[in-house]
């Protein structure tokens, strides 16, 4: 069976103090900047597209680069999962620590994530810097560059 999140979207609170917003699971990712930004608000990260939903990027793990910084799973602070048997509820870390824990990279394989709760940042400006080299030196100077660099990543 197919389900289709793609009426599933927006975001349904926004706490300024704590910086913490609550999302429905299908948002894709590209809707989901422009409404964090409304606020003053920003994912700390994001992986190389924005097409995905939210859920999809979560229960796959997706990830983007940096030392400093985690793949969306880990800027979850709460989510609601409706399971197999039509339960519909909220888990968090401190509620019920293992399911929060194996829900966040779930692949689908525990149920339904209709939303979701994110830590988010006070928005910020990214200078990118893009240029061809050889790849011996962009192999060289890897870990060097990934620890000078917020984000850094080769094609
Ligand atoms: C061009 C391209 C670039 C990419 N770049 C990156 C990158 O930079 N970094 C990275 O880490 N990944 C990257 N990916 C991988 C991408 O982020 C994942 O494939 C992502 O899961 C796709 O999201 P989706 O919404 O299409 O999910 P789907 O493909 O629809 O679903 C993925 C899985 O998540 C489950 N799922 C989806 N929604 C929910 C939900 N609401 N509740 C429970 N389970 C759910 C599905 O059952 C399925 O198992 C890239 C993919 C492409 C095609």
């Amino acid at each position: 069976m197919q389900v289709d999140l793609g009426a599933l979207h927006g975001l349904t609170a926004v706490d300024p103090d704590t910086r913490r917003v609550r999302v429905r699971a299908g948002t894709p990712l590209h809707a989901l900047g422009p409404a964090l930004a409304a606020h003053g608000l920003a994912l700390a990260n994001m992986g190389d597209i924005d097409q995905q939903t939210l859920g999809g990027a979560l229960s796959t793990s997706t990830h983007g680069t940096g030392l400093g910084f985690t793949g969306y799973s880990a800027m979850v602070t709460a989510l609601r999962l409706l399971t197999a048997d039509g339960n519909l509820r909220w888990v968090d870390a401190a509620h019920e620590p293992e399911l929060f824990a194996a829900a966040r990279v779930s692949l689908g394989a525990l149920g339904v994530i209709t939303e979701v709760e994110l830590q988010t940042v006070p928005s910020f400006l990214l200078h990118a810097a893009e240029r061809s080299e050889p790849i011996d030196r962009v192999v060289a100077e890897f870990v060097q560059r990934s620890r000078d660099n917020d984000h850094h990543e080769f094609y």
